[in-house]
């Protein structure tokens, strides 16, 4: 294993590329059941502290409604606001990029970090470039790309994905972390043990040489403040203040939905964002930075502004709401497709409930993966009610799943369709659902065993290979009411026009 300071290209690193549906990926993740004891233990601590702090403001739905308005006032007017920003960035000493897409992205990212005769970074982590494969189009340039966060470092050394927003190494145990650790970190002490201050020790050695001699770091923010260019980091570990300061060059990708007009507006957000994810009242680091001070933290300062899909998202009434998200990623520690899954089903950097919802937008549909997000939720709403800026997650996958669905009718033969639409002519018509219904009771006491249907030929057998059926009643509830009181059930009757 390469020493930090030296820290190479990871050709071999895992991507999101290429990922396969959620259905199949969740059954693989399912049956893995050290990932579902550590998953359930995890999500379950979090839950239940953030609850605990969340009920400590007694004002905390006033403050979602707050962080509501304020983001959808900056999302209608987006142009206006990036234009501020640029233009405060510039005036402050800062460099301003607008890239289109990942590709676009990752190619100024590279190019500015050749330009300051760099072979690698050290990056605070950072969701847009992992949205963008920042590392991977790096690595094939030949510039090395290390992580700094504790949680991301795990991921990295073990040639894994994240797979959670804030916990990245979720699905990691401490004894597999410390087996990763002596495994991958030369520098790690032989007697290490699986005890968490011993591991976060033997990382920050790892990691300090790495912050002194890095001439370029790679961060994100977790907002941008357009009345006066400044960015900001929220973050436990400190790791991203040394990120953002002791390199020479400072390189910042952030998604253009991450933007507040003003800092009266980020008061509300870092009120709800450190108590929504780490359940803390404050997060122990706020690192914000404005252009570039002489003397005082990098000398050359850029901002790489990401659209990836946002634009598209944006122009959709109802999708756009999940541009609101400030990814605390409350929503995936209650939700328990996520709690039995993990977030490496997902197929993208944006598990759970809200990557059901952003990934299918940023992405489009066209994809197994995207298409099967929208479906990946039983729909509970437990992620809409601890949502800090109250995205309506379900209304949104249901949204979004009536779009999968309409994308495959315009493309293929549909037999679900083709059973509603017969279904629809049946119960339209009166004698075509006494004949139907006759044909069942006759069909029915042909299959079933013992009042039950338990077994039915293909295609039905789909139905009957989980679970069965009682076998339909010899005679309907109409032709029950016509025998025994002469006349058919009011309901149905003709109606009459009323006048
Ligand atoms: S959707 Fe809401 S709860 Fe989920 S990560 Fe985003 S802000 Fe947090």
């Amino acid at each position: 294993m390469t020493p930090p300071e030296q820290a190479g290209p990871h050709p071999g690193m895992p991507t999101y590329l290429g990922m396969p549906s959620f259905p199949v990926a969740a059954k693989t993740a399912v049956a893995d059941s050290q990932l579902r004891r550590n998953l359930a233990h995890a999500t379950h601590t979090i839950r239940v502290k953030r609850a605990g702090a969340v009920g400590e403001l007694a004002d905390w739905q006033e403050l979602r409604a707050a962080a509501k308005a304020i983001k959808d006032h900056t999302l209608a007017h987006l142009d206006t606001y990036l234009v501020r920003l640029e233009q405060n960035v510039t005036k402050a000493g800062g460099h301003v990029h607008w890239a289109q897409d990942a590709a676009e992205a990752n190619a100024i990212v590279a190019g500015l970090v050749r330009a300051a005769g760099a072979d690698r970074v050290v990056k605070v982590k950072s969701m847009a470039t992992q949205e963008t494969g920042l590392n991977e189009a790096l690595a094939a340039d030949g510039i090395g790309a290390l992580e700094t966060d504790l949680a991301e470092l795990i991921v990295q050394l073990g040639h894994d994905l994240p797979s959670h927003i804030l916990v990245p190494a979720i699905h990691k145990n401490r004894a597999e972390i410390r087996e990763i650790f002596l495994r991958e970190m030369p520098d790690a002490p032989p007697d290490l043990t699986d005890d968490p201050r011993m591991l976060a020790a033997a990382a920050r050695a790892h990691l300090r040489q790495a912050f002194l001699s890095a001439q370029v770091g790679v961060s994100g923010a977790n907002f941008a403040i357009a009345e006066t260019g400044s960015l900001v980091v929220v973050e436990s570990e400190g790791n991203g203040r040394m990120c953002v300061t002791l390199p020479q060059t400072l390189i910042s990708v952030v998604g253009i939905e991450k933007i507040l007009p003003t800092w009266r507006d980020l008061e509300v957000f870092l009120a709800l964002l450190p108590r929504s994810s780490t359940a803390e009242r404050m997060n122990p680091y706020t690192s914000i930075w404005t252009g570039v001070t002489p003397g005082d933290g990098p000398a050359d300062f850029h901002l790489v502004l990401l659209d990836n899909g946002r634009t598209t998202a944006l122009a959709d009434q109802i999708g756009r709401q999940a541009l609101r998200c400030i990814r605390c990623s409350a929503c995936l520690n209650v939700c328990p497709v996520y709690e039995r899954t993990g977030g490496h089903a997902y197929g993208s950097p944006y598990p759970g409930p809200i990557g059901a919802i952003i990934s299918p937008q940023l992405r489009g549909i066209s994809s197994p993966v995207d298409a099967s997000l929208p479906f990946a939720s039983t729909l509970c709403g437990a992620c809409y009610e601890v949502c800090p800026v109250a995205i309506n997650i379900p209304e949104a996958l249901v949204y979004l799943r009536g779009k999968v669905v309409d994308a495959k009718r315009e493309k293929h033969f549909s037999p679900e369709r083709t059973v509603f639409h017969a279904s629809g002519l049946v119960l339209r018509s009166p004698a075509l659902l006494a004949a139907a219904q006759r044909a069942a009771a006759v069909g029915g006491r042909l299959v079933a065993r013992s009042g039950r249907i338990r077994r039915l030929p293909p295609p039905l057998s789909g139905w009957t290979d989980t679970r069965d059926a009682p076998a339909p009643p010899p005679e309907s509830f109409r032709a029950w009411w016509a025998r025994t009181r002469g006349s058919q059930p009011r309901g149905s009757r003709p109606r009459r026009s009323r006048r």
